[in-house]
């Protein structure tokens, strides 16, 4: 079959909840995907933040297809050896004590919220608890991860929403001060804000929730979902801060492509909260997808993919700053490590477009800025050929 045929095939049979680019993906190698007709795309993407190691990864797929030829699944009434190997050095490396394995990020977002919630009603002996989240974020679309994302007009169809959710404005701790009752049960954000525009969060922000969370016995949560992983250059963005949260959620990257999610806690939380017959999931951390996060973390340790981040984000970020002086419509570069965002005065949406038919792939964020999230294992070669490609895009905008 030809594009043409599949993606009116797909526009026939898929819900229309995407208003795709014109391309189908075949296969992916390394930083590059193909698309069905051969032509290949430098991929600064990374399907949204989760192919850390690119496309293709021999060890990586080797360990996959060895746990489908023994286990895919059991359910969590039994245990299985590769949960019990992939929650060891998940644990380790969020410095968390307990996690809770998902199928989503959604899904570590309801868990969160449910964890804190369990946490206060122990310690108080009633229900209607509160939590303050932020404008501008992005947790997910079930309806209890949409009930904290600040974002309007992703609410309003759906509403009633669960209660008890209070806004604040990133990085304005004063605003958060202002939400606080004595009914406040956690406050959540994401250390960098991804959909709604490549924000990272202030040290002093930071800082100051965690006094607040610690005065207040109010439980902090970080979506790491997508910041977290070693895309900023610490395996988590809030270890770049100090500033450590009771309860953490991650996804995307955790099996680079299988999916997995988490929430994890301290141990402090994890006794007063979540116990037998609160909460659960049929797949949720099968062998198959814990598998993948055993081999993930395993890769990223011994290959320090830290300190690789941490090298080729200078070069990116200067290469990305020479765009931004060359045109007047670059006003800004946002980000930390490899989560980047240029704010755009064009749309970026024909920006996005346009990178795609000369081989580039890049994604939105919020209504005006062009996030690259790439595979971890980029190199300054990539950067390059990006920089080479962008360039002529926004030229001929
Ligand atoms: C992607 C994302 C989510 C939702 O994760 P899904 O796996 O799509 O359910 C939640 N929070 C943040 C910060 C995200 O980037």
């Amino acid at each position: 079959m030809n594009k043409m045929t599949y993606i009116e095939n797909a526009e026939k049979e898929l819900l229309h909840t995407y208003n795709r680019f014109q391309v189908v993906f075949d296969h992916g190698d390394g930083m590059y995907l193909y698309d069905t007709e051969g032509k290949s795309y430098l991929d600064f993407a990374a399907g949204i933040a989760v192919s850390a190691f690119g496309y293709n990864n021999k060890e990586y797929n080797e360990a996959l297809k060895a746990q489908i030829d023994k286990l895919l699944h059991t359910s969590n009434l039994y245990y299985n050896v590769p949960a019990i190997h992939a929650a060891e050095r998940l644990l380790k490396a969020s410095q968390m004590d307990r996690v809770f394995f998902t199928n989503s990020g959604t899904e570590a977002i309801e868990g969160a919220i449910k964890a804190a919630k369990k946490y206060a009603y122990t310690r108080d002996g009633e229900a209607g608890h509160e939590i303050i989240a932020m404008e501008h974020s992005f947790h997910g679309r079930s309806l209890g991860a949409l009930a904290v994302t600040g974002n309007a007009h992703y609410r309003e169809p759906f509403g009633p929403m669960m209660p008890g959710v209070k806004f604040a404005t990133f990085n304005d701790l004063e605003s958060v001060k202002a939400q606080i009752t004595d009914k406040t049960c956690a406050i959540l954000f994401e250390t960098v804000q991804g959909e709604g525009g490549i924000y990272p969060a202030t040290k002093e922000f930071m800082e100051g929730v965690r006094a607040l969370c610690d005065e207040h016995d109010i439980l902090l949560i970080l979506d790491e979902i997508q910041c977290g992983m070693g895309r900023t250059g610490e395996m988590f963005a809030w270890q770049t801060y100090g500033v450590k949260p009771d309860i953490m959620t991650y996804a995307k990257a955790l099996g680079c492509g299988v999916p997995v999610g988490a929430f994890l806690m301290t141990e402090k939380v994890a006794e007063k909260s979540l116990v037998p017959g609160d909460h659960g999931t049929t797949y949720g951390g099968n062998p198959f997808v814990c598998a993948a996060v055993d081999k993930v973390l395993e890769m990223m340790e011994r290959e320090q993919i830290t300190d690789h981040v941490k090298e080729i984000a200078v070069y990116f970020e200067q290469q990305l700053d020479t765009l931004v002086e060359k045109y007047d419509f670059l006003t800004e570069r946002r980000g930390v490590g490899l989560m980047q965002g240029l704010v755009c005065e064009k749309p970026v949406g024909a920006v996005a477009k346009e990178a795609l038919e000369k081989g580039l792939i890049v994604i939105s964020a919020g209504s005006n800025v062009i996030r690259m999230v790439p595979p971890l294992i980029i190199e300054k070669e990539h950067v390059d050929e990006m920089i080479g490609k962008l360039d002529e895009v926004l030229s001929e905008i």
